[in-house]
């Protein structure tokens, strides 16, 4: 194609010229797993001109490279870039925009480093941590004021860490023999296991004030998918490279030939991520709200796109399929994904939790302590009978349905003649002895079929998830699963993950755990207040938790912020 020539947007075919196929063969992958190499440039926002294409962005999307998807057969479709970048449309490069990616071989770019605090702490372990908690929880002392925490979870740490700042005395109670609530690691036999796949957004502004981001040793993703298309009747299984459309919409437009979508739907994608960037969070968080499924209906987006990228992706997301969930939080998520990295820190998700624990006060939790009872004038009582005393406040940290057990009051406020929606996942972990993709790179299933929803190799993103020579491939699925054993859905999993990579490439996957997660997150269907509630639910009491906010990392920071903040002034503790 002559780098003259002016593309039509409505000409599909035109653009269909650009498009290669590259196919892989086992012999392929063979003679070149040797030789393959971790980048070790980060991949970096394109501008308009093909020389900022990194060689990793490259290899993924038009080098007919061997070490792609190290699967027997598989077909990989990919376009020139290089014709098509020439006549994109030019995209800003402001830096807050287009923050720069870090190298996968060291640490994650700090965006903020200005709001992190110095000097950084020394990293610890999940498991040392909850034995440093445990060992200096000794007993409060009995004639100093106090608040009350109860639950440990991001937002109770958030509410205990700024009580701390505050010089509010306080006792926080956690039901469970740890901190972090949903955000948890497990370390077995070496493996890294997060409770349920999660990924951190470094542009969670709460998640800059509050953490230190070099401390955590993020690692990031590649910022796109790949898409599994499925395989037809005697056709060999399909994938497509769709660069993150909310980071990268030139790589995104770059895949405007795959069948994932129109052309017209790349365009969308890219418009709606720039206004999405654009908008203010409370623009964003009190627009008019609809199902996320119809809103991307209104703007536009085809069957195509919604069906074999977007409901997957977003399904991975909110845990629903349906896409009910509000398009206040798809636009908030939108903008979050694209304006940083996702990440994992090298210790496993649950470092977010333990980085927060470490700086409480000695003998300030209370583990193994699940309260029973919140009185606003004394404070807490637990399931054996203690009472924890409150006299400053008591603030309600717990998941939805316990604080709705606590707090009958809370129950449905909005909508009361609705049953909750359930959000659960299932999270598989295999041990294997290669990774059949190189490239820390999320698989998202745009099939329709199976019941896979995602899976990554994350030694790929993370090589400390697993122990030396091992990889550690996580799978998730949406929804509880309740009616099947464990072995019965890893078997399943394996057989649909051959159709993928071919069954002799999965045969020898060696089962670790399986994590199922009830409740993953909180009713997100309109009517919702993602810009956060009132802490304030009674004399004395307040409330926090990813369902007072957004269900998110940053929502449940927020709301423990929040929370902590009115008890301070309500007793006249801050300014
Ligand atoms: C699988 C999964 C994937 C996710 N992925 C992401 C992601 O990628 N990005 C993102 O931003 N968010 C993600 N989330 C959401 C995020 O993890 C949550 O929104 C957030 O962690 C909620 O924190 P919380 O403090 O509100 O609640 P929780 O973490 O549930 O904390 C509540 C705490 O209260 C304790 N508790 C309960 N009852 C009592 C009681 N009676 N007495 C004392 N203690 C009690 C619990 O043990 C728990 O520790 C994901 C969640 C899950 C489950």
């Amino acid at each position: 194609m002559s780098s003259q020539a002016k593309p039509d947007p409505d000409d599909e075919s035109f653009f269909c010229q650009l498009c290669s196929t590259i196919k892989f063969s086992r012999s392929d992958f063979r003679e070149d797993n040797a030789g393959a190499t971790t980048p070790s440039s980060p991949w970096t926002e394109p501008t308009h001109t093909q020389s900022h294409i990194t060689p990793q962005a490259a290899s993924l999307l038009r080098s007919p490279t061997k070490r792609q998807v190290h699967a027997q057969s598989t077909t990989i479709s990919t376009s020139s870039m290089d014709e098509l970048l020439n006549h994109s449309v030019e995209w800003p490069n402001h830096p807050d925009l287009f923050p720069p990616l870090a190298a996968t071989a060291t640490p994650m770019h700090v965006h903020a480093p200005h709001l992190l605090p110095a000097p950084p702490k020394p990293h610890h372990h999940a498991a040392a941590l909850r034995f440093t908690v445990a060992a200096s929880a000794a007993a409060p002392s009995a004639t100093t004021r106090k608040a009350v925490i109860v639950g440990g979870g991001l937002a109770g740490l958030a509410a205990a860490t700024h009580l701390t700042s505050l010089s509010v005395p306080f006792t926080l109670v956690e039901a469970s023999d740890r901190l972090g609530g949903r955000v948890a690691t497990d370390v077995v036999d070496g493996y890294r296991l997060d409770r349920g796949f999660q990924i951190f957004l470094t542009a969670y502004p709460e998640c800059r004030r509050l953490l230190d981001f070099p401390a955590l040793r993020l690692r990031p993703f590649y910022p796109g998918a790949l898409v599994f298309s499925g395989a037809g009747d005697g056709e060999k299984p399909s994938f497509h490279l769709l660069s993150d459309p909310f980071r990268l919409p030139l790589r995104s437009i770059s895949a405007a030939f795959s069948p994932i979508g129109t052309l017209s739907d790349k365009v969308l994608v890219g418009l709606t991520r720039l206004r999405a960037a654009a908008t203010p969070d409370n623009v964003i968080l009190s627009s008019p709200e609809t199902t996320t499924a119809r809103h991307l209906e209104q703007l536009g987006f085809s069957p195509s796109i919604v069906e074999r990228f977007l409901r997957p992706f977003l399904a991975g997301i909110f845990f629903d399929p349906a896409l009910d969930t509000s398009s206040r939080l798809f636009e908030l998520v939108f903008k979050r994904l694209a304006l940083g990295d996702n990440a994992l820190p090298e210790d496993g998700i649950g470092a977010i939790a333990s980085q927060l624990a470490e700086r409480l006060p000695a003998g300030s939790v209370r583990l193994n302590s699940r309260a029973a009872a919140i009185d606003p004038y004394s404070g807490v009582t637990l399931d054996t009978g203690e009472i924890i005393s409150g006299d400053l406040g008591v603030i309600v940290a717990v998941e939805q349905p316990e604080a709705e057990k606590l707090l009958p009051q809370l129950s449905n406020r909005e909508k009361p003649n609705k049953k909750s929606a359930e959000r659960s996942t299932v999270c598989l972990y295999f041990s294997a002895d290669w990774a059949l993709v190189e490239d820390p790179i999320l698989l998202l299933n745009g099939s329709g079929k199976g019941i896979v929803n995602n899976m990554f190799f994350a030694t790929n993103v993370a090589p400390s998830y697993a122990p030396a020579g091992k990889v550690l491939v996580s799978v998730s699925l949406v929804g509880s699963f309740a009616d099947r054993e464990d072995a019965d859905l890893a078997e399943e999993v394996v057989r649909e993950l051959g159709g993928w990579f071919g069954a002799g490439e999965v045969a020898s996957w060696r089962h670790l755990r399986t994590y199922r997660i009830g409740f993953a997150q909180p009713d997100q269907t309109p009517p919702t207040a993602p810009a956060g509630r009132d802490p304030r639910v009674g004399d004395g009491v307040y409330v926090c938790g990813d369902h007072w906010c957004s269900a998110t990392f940053d929502g449940a920071l927020v709301s423990g912020r929040r929370a902590a903040e009115a008890l301070a002034k309500d007793r006249g503790l801050s300014s």
